[in-house]
């Protein structure tokens, strides 16, 4: 039994959804909340106080006496925005309670037990058709108990914090397959969308026939139907009503492909038939296998009950699994400067590589369970290829770069290595240039560009030619790794190069470690900068002929006549 203890309006409004909502499992105790709280203490296995946690730890304090045989506590503040587990997580069940309370109440669940517990993904939110005992295997994951994972094909799952890795016996498990097995006890299973279905079709084939064919010969192979990706056809097919439908009612999408295409696959069972017809000698097993796999089920025709002549045809590809490199930018430093979108993709990823340093800078953010990949400076192009290994192996990788990773970072090197057998995704992050220039003022405010100094990879004739280019184009310059210990000329030389250009007084702002703690800015002049202050946790930025420090601020007008032009706008 569940007691329910309230004390003002509010709770007591709480109280009763809660108690209509579980009337069988929930006894309401009223009167005094002190007496009413050590009432229920006694006599139920859970409370759910509608209180303040201080007030109920004060009330239940003296009650305590052990985690196996305690009541689970649960707490719901007075504008019902969270349940907090307060104590017996575990053995009280108080987590698992809280979150039901939680999807009761509309409030957040608050579980701080068990670490492991903290942003464990659940089961059914992992966008893959899920079976059997939720549930239990997620309650089992959120107690820290031993889950296994059963992985017959790699696919690019989040982390989940699997401690076991055997299959003991009556140990929970976690079994991500396409085969058609039932759930056992204790089982989850994970469906991958890994199963193509080819089918060839005369004009007019029934829905009905195609449909048969295909679920046939998924169980005929022991396959399960949820794992289906797609229905693969022939161009000339795409709009033959009864794949079209049979794609529909099996709700997954008709893929096709032109016919010169299907007659470069090689197949085991080509003919004439399909040749004369629609170009190519293959359309089941060729559409199957045109975006590679292994072939499960050869061609095989459907069976008609009134003995007429098969129209249709299918064949059974698994597909290998597609690995997902995601090439994430940190952004400067600062956290809220991290966006949204990285955190998840960050939380998103099995494996994480990426500079020590950088991998620092949000280790917090990981989920339990993610394998962490850091080198030391140097080491890019290795760095770049694990990832691209580790996505091709079929997991769910993370990238890592400070400010934007494509702007002199990871993601050109990765994707110079990476093949089409992986999805990349990008999150662009605050690169150097754009969170100095918010700090500086305005400085970006007509054309720039950002040149790197370091001519470790560059040879320093090029980046002197692109300087030159970009003093004679009266363009804005944000130096990149301007000046480090061991290579101190080519800043100044540089600045000599837009000197040439460029006034005494232009606007210079040396910008270091912009948004982290210890960062600093100046804002100088062409012929007042001094060397001294830059390193390679700085950016220089060099304004145009028109930028002008107003009111401290670098500021670079729109354009000459902009001014001029507004105004015009408006009259
Ligand atoms: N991908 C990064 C740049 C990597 S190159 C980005 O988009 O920002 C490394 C150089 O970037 C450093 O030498 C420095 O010039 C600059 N930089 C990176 N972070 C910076 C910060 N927080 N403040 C100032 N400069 C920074």
């Amino acid at each position: 039994m569940i007691g329910l203890i309230s004390a003002t309006a509010a709770g007591a409004a709480a109280r009763d959804r809660l108690a209509a909502a579980w009337p069988d499992r929930t006894r309401v105790y009223d009167g005094p909340v002190g007496d009413a709280v050590r009432r229920a203490f006694a006599e139920c296995e859970q409370l759910v106080c509608f209180l303040a946690t201080g007030a109920v730890v004060r009330l239940i304090a003296p009650l305590l006496s052990d985690k196996a045989s305690d009541p689970g506590v649960v707490c719901v503040d007075e504008a019902g925005r969270f349940a907090v587990s307060l104590v017996g997580g575990h053995g009280g069940g108080a987590n698992e309670l809280a979150v039901q309370v939680g999807e009761s109440l509309g409030a957040e669940p608050v579980v701080t037990t068990a670490t492991d517990a903290v942003g464990i993904p659940g089961l059914d939110t992992l966008g893959l058709p899920v079976e059997g005992d939720v549930a239990g295997v997620t309650r089992a994951l959120l107690d820290g108990e031993p889950v296994a994972l059963d992985a017959e094909a790699a696919w690019p799952l989040p982390p989940l914090p699997f401690t076991a890795r055997d299959r003991a016996p009556g140990a929970r498990v976690v079994r991500l397959t396409d085969r058609a097995v039932e759930p056992g006890d204790g089982e989850v299973l994970l469906r991958p969308p890994s199963l193509v279905v080819g089918v060839g079709a005369s004009r007019g084939v029934p829905v009905d026939e195609v449909l048969d064919l295909v679920e046939g010969a998924l169980r005929d192979a022991g396959l399960s139907p949820r794992s289906l990706a797609e229905l693969a056809t022939v161009d000339a097919k795409r709009d033959e009503p009864g794949i079209v439908e049979a794609a529909a009612r099996l709700a997954v999408p008709l893929v096709t492909y032109p016919a010169e295409e299907l007659t470069k696959v090689e197949v085991p069972n080509p003919s004439d038939a399909p040749l004369a017809a629609v170009g190519t000698p293959s359309v089941a097993e060729a559409s199957a296998l045109a975006g590679g796999g292994e072939l499960l089920v050869p061609k095989r025709k459907s069976a008609r009950a009134d003995g007429h002549a098969s129209m249709a045809t299918c064949a059974v590809v698994r597909r290998p699994a597609r690995g997902r490199l995601a090439v994430v930018g940190l952004g400067p430093g600062a956290r809220d400067l991290l966006t949204p979108r990285a955190t998840a993709e960050l939380r998103r990823a099995a494996v994480l590589v990426g500079l020590d340093q950088y991998v620092d800078q949000i280790r917090d953010l990981l989920r339990p369970g993610t394998r962490i990949l850091e080198s030391g400076l140097g080491a890019e192009e290795e760095r770049a290829r694990t990832a691209v290994e580790e996505a091709r192996r079929g997991q769910a990788v993370a990238l890592i770069g400070s400010g934007d990773a494509g702007v002199y970072a990871m993601a050109s090197p990765a994707l110079a290595e990476a093949s089409d057998d992986i999805d990349v995704v990008g999150v662009p992050g605050v690169t150097a240039a754009l969170a100095a220039g918010a700090i500086l003022g305005a400085p970006l405010g007509h054309d720039h560009v950002s040149i790197s100094l370091s001519d470790l990879h560059t040879p320093w004739e090029v980046i002197e030619r692109r300087v030159r280019a970009a003093a004679e184009a009266d363009l804005v310059v944000t130096f990149y790794n301007p000046r480090s210990r061991g290579r101190d000329w080519q800043l100044p030389k540089a600045l000599s190069i837009l000197a040439e250009h460029r006034e005494p007084a232009t606007p210079v702002g040396v910008v270091r470690n912009a948004s982290r703690p210890d960062g600093t800015s100046r804002l100088s002049t062409l012929a007042g900068l001094d060397p001294a202050w830059v390193d390679m946790m700085t950016v220089v930025t060099v304004g145009n002929t028109a930028t002008r420090a107003v009111a401290g601020r670098m500021v670079t007008p729109r354009g000459y006549r902009w001014q001029e032009a507004a105004a015009e706008e408006v009259r």
